[in-house]
């Protein structure tokens, strides 16, 4: 399956109190499999509505949206369910972990779903294991950091299987330390060939990445290398 995702023309468009608000207007955007993408813009661009498109979670009112050979925009229902499943891992600014659950069972719980019963807790394990969690599994999410949560829960993304992870600020609740391991685990995970789009609003987080699209109104306003070069995590400042 390829992992590339291809919008042309999307807009999402809101009716609001007999007016029209976009949240996205008329934007074209290709990412490559395996790419590294940062998204960058200030609260209310569009960023979260772009993340939520590519992952099926909304849908456009305008426009083509391809994701992981899946013409998103034409299909039914019921593929739409299994798009979800088995495309588009999604990692969010409050981590969204199931709080009885330990972080084994929060990943091993998502791995089920997923359709992968057989070695779910083994999968889980080693997933855990690969984001630096290996003494922590047994640990309930209220016993771990805003930023072993975080890692849980991009465990969680993993551990599916799903080839697109998207982020929606991810680093937001966490300190300037903490924020630097979880974006290192998403970097080392498009390395391992995931495609990765991660949101931010802070211009030095998007520093770590090849490409950088910014979101200004709801249009794409910028699509290249960071302003003033790419930064490796270990050198941010914000
Ligand atoms: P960001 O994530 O960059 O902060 P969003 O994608 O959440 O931005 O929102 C983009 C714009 O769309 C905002 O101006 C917001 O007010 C508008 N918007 C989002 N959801 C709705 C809605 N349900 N009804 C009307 N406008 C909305
Ligand atoms: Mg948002």
């Amino acid at each position: 399956m390829t992992s590339a995702i291809s919008l042309r023309g999307v807009s999402r468009r809101y009716d609001v109190g007999g007016g029209e608000v976009y949240a996205l207007r008329n934007v074209d955007l290709q990412i490559d499999a395996g790419e590294f993408v940062v998204v960058l813009g200030p609260s209310g661009s569009g960023k979260t509505t772009l993340l939520n498109i590519i992952g099926a979670l909304d849908t456009a009112t305008d426009g083509t949206v391809e994701v992981g050979g899946h013409l998103v925009t034409a299909e039914h229902r019921r593929d739409l369910f299994r798009f979800r499943r088995d495309t588009v891992s999604f990692v969010f600014q409050s981590f969204n972990l199931f709080p009885t659950l330990t972080a084994l069972e929060n990943v091993q719980c998502a791995v089920e779903i997923a359709g992968r019963a057989r070695g779910a807790k083994e999968k889980a394990a080693a997933v855990l294991a690969e984001v630096g969690l290996a003494d922590r599994v047994h640990h309930y999410p209220t016993e771990l950091s805003g930023g072993e949560q975080q890692r849980v829960a991009i465990a969680r993304a993993l551990a599916t299987g799903n080839p697109i992870v998207v982020a929606d600020e991810p680093t937001g609740d966490l300190d300037f330390h903490t924020g630097v391991q979880v974006l290192e685990v998403l970097q080392r995970q498009a390395d391992a060939g995931h495609t990765v789009v991660v949101v931010t609003h802070n211009r030095e987080i998007s520093r770590i990445a090849d490409r950088v699209i910014e979101l200004s109104g709801g249009n794409v306003v910028r699509d290249g290398p960071p302003v003033g070069g790419k930064s490796a995590v270990a050198d941010l400042h914000w």
